[in-house]
């Protein structure tokens, strides 16, 4: 007997990106929409899903932030979002009665850390963190193998740096001014350099600057979650040679001290574009077991 359709959505602030397939690495067909208030979207959803074939189950890595407590009422809505209109939504609830499955749901970053563990940079591992840098910073974390959350999701774009030397930029975070996302999310780079960080000529010192910050948040990861791999993925970390030179810096900033031997790793996306999806597939296999239980 062949394993069961499954279906995915990767919901986003502007795409919905929807699945079905067999696992995550048998995608058998795939659609994105424009996400647009939550009635069309949802329904749009809806209606390709009904038309891609019979799911068994389907999994969700949404946007936030969201209920990922199963003993909350509202558990797989979304909360206090920004994006007007979609505050309340319950998206959980919405394709659980329209498609008739059952449902599994976490966040975009914590569904691609998962994804990223089992079948991607994380592969052979149990613990892996998934830290997206672009409008924003947020991160998703997997350890022994679960996407973690406890009174709500891992957040790790707010946290305070250490100022680099010569580095006197406020920071744009309407919060704390110079946080990380502060100081090195995609429109703090524009608005101190006036360009993405791609495009900054290659002797920019803003490249070593931004290697810096997200070095430490690296290292900070490693220390207070114990992840053996942290994935750098979004917008911003596809500058040429980030990647490599915050995995130098962070060893720099270290000096031998982590424990682990040496065995932290810092990597780019290895499913590059298609963590979340996969992701989603991952909870959809969730969802199935729990909803056969
Ligand atoms: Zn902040």
């Amino acid at each position: 007997m062949s394993a069961p359709l499954l279906g995915a959505i990767e919901a986003g602030g502007t795409k919905f990106v929807l699945a079905v397939g067999q696992g995550p690495d048998a995608i058998a067909a795939r659609h994105v929409i424009p996400t647009q208030d939550p009635a069309e979207t949802l329904g749009a959803a809806a209606a390709w899903f009904a038309n891609a074939g019979t799911i068994a189950a389907l999994g969700i890595a949404s946007f936030g932030p969201v209920e990922l407590d199963r003993a909350s009422p509202r558990w797989g809505q979304l909360l206090a979002t920004p994006k007007p209109g979609w505050a309340g939504c319950d998206l959980a609830g919405y394709f659980g009665k329209a498609l008739g499955v059952p449902v599994e749901l976490e966040t975009d970053v914590n569904g691609a850390a998962m994804a990223e563990a089992r079948l991607g940079a994380g592969r052979g591992g149990t613990s892996l963190a998934y830290v997206t840098v672009g409008t924003g910073i947020g991160g998703g974390l997997v350890i022994e193998g679960r996407p973690v959350h406890g009174i709500a999701h891992p957040e790790m774009g707010h946290l305070y740096p250490r100022r680099a030397p010569d580095d006197t930029f406020a920071g744009i975070c309407p919060h704390h001014g110079d946080c990380l996302e502060g100081l090195v999310s995609g429109p703090a780079i524009q608005a101190r350099w006036g360009t993405s960080l791609s495009h900054l000529p290659p002797d920019h010192p803003g490249h070593a600057i931004v290697a810096s910050y997200l070095a430490q948040l690296c290292n900070t990861i490693f220390a207070v979650t114990a992840a053996q791999t942290v994935v750098l993925g979004g917008g911003v970390t596809k500058a040429p040679g980030l990647i490599a030179a915050v995995r130098a810096e962070a060893r720099r900033l270290d000096g031998g001290y982590l424990p682990g031997g040496g065995g932290h790793r810092i990597e780019a996306p290895v499913l590059g574009e298609d963590s979340g999806i996969a992701g989603a597939l991952l909870l959809a296999e969730a969802a199935l077991v729990e909803g056969c239980q």
